[in-house]
């Protein structure tokens, strides 16, 4: 891997001293950003998310660590600069550490501007010291309430205090943090505000998430918690004044500044604003499934070109066949017409 080109976004250099060439879709974007599902299993069950009884992929169909890290740096090579692991609990996988130790190398060549992570927080205790070690410098740790109750109930298996122990150990480290809050109506939004304030004082960036209709959660659920953001920012500007800023993390968040906290309010709008337009991300599953987006079913297999040869002819060209279907955009609703979700898959299959 000391082939690089350059730092400026150029891949590496293939066998024979030519440049892998980057990954370009059909309409013109470039693909720079992977997220990567490490895990379909999580310690929680969130309402929004998971039903109670969630039945996992058996571990066979899981792709190992050494896979995984095949994978993620074969992107690599063709020009991907960021990387998230997500899930599922990124953290509970087992031996985690050694994957994002060894995806940390291509920070320290260079080729990798940025190895991070999503997650429920429940294991930054003993986790946020070494991901500080492995080069990982923000985190993002989903929260989407200050009440020990209604975090219990959200969540249905987790525990405030573990979380708060969570951050605080991420802080000591030294890691940056941007919350991520679902907005849900009827449980949190009496809370949005003091989420405002609360991540301002930590020095925490905030990010508002609308409920997107993905994986049969049960019942009506969804429609009931669906909470429009437009909603949300009419209901804050009672109490904040929040600028617009031309701030990005490279994801679909539009960044307000609080004035009064100083902080960045963000908000991820799939249902009420299409961001399709400057996406530059797809979304690789633990069984090698590649989405190239999140509001499609369509998929491509990398496991089996992947397993079939030591080198990665097939892989490559497996990706860029992949790559070459990446839909201009998604159609997502939640319409009271419509019982099914719009797409079958859950959030802990593809990642957040
Ligand atoms: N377990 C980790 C966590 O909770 O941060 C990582 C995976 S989780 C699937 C990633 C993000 O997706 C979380 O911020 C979660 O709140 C969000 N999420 C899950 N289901 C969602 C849904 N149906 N609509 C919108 N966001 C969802
Ligand atoms: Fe687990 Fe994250 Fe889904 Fe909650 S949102 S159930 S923490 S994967």
């Amino acid at each position: 891997m000391g082939d690089r080109v350059s730092d400026n976004g150029s891949a590496s250099l293939d066998g024979n001293g030519a440049p892998l060439p980057l990954l370009i879709d059909p309409f013109d974007r470039r693909v720079s950003y992977l997220r990567v599902s490490v895990t379909d299993r999580c310690d929680f069950r969130c309402v929004y998310c998971m039903a109670e009884s969630m039945t996992f992929l058996p571990k066979t169909e899981v792709l190992t660590l050494e896979e995984l890290d095949r994978l993620c740096s074969a992107f690599v090579r063709r020009g991907v600069r960021k990387l998230r692991l997500t899930g599922g609990e990124p953290l509970v996988r087992r031996n985690i550490l050694w994957l994002i130790e060894r995806l940390g190398r291509h920070l320290g060549d260079g080729t990798l501007d940025e190895l991070t992570l999503t997650t429920n927080g429940s294991q930054l205790g003993r986790f946020a010291n070494d991901l500080r070690d492995a080069g990982v410098r923000r985190i993002n740790v989903s929260l989407d309430t200050l009440d020990a109750a209604k975090f219990a109930d959200i969540t249905r298996w987790g525990r405030l205090e573990q979380v708060m122990d969570g951050l605080a150990a991420a802080d000591a480290a030294g890691l940056r943090v941007k919350i991520n809050t679902v907005a849900l109506r009827g449980v949190n939004d009496d809370e949005l505000a003091d989420m405002v304030e609360w991540c301002g004082g930590r020095g925490y960036d905030l990010t508002f998430i609308e409920v997107m209709p993905l994986g049969e959660i049960g019942g009506d659920a969804r429609l009931d918690q669906y909470l429009p953001l437009s909603m949300v920012r009419a209901a804050l500007k009672h109490r904040f004044t929040l600028d617009e800023s031309d701030y990005s993390t490279g994801g679909p968040a539009r960044y307000t500044v609080c004035r009064e906290t100083g902080g960045r309010v963000g908000f991820i709008t799939p249902m009420t604003h299409n961001f399709c337009e400057s996406c530059n991300r797809v979304r690789l599953t633990c069984t090698g499934t590649l989405f190239m987006c999140l509001g499609q079913e369509d998929a491509a297999d990398l496991r089996a070109p992947l397993r079939a040869s030591p080198d990665d002819d097939l892989l490559m060209a497996a990706v860029d066949e992949a790559i070459g279907r990446k839909p201009k955009g998604h159609d997502f609703i939640i319409d009271r017409r419509r019982r099914d979700p719009a797409v079958s898959r859950h959030m802990s299959v593809t990642g957040g």
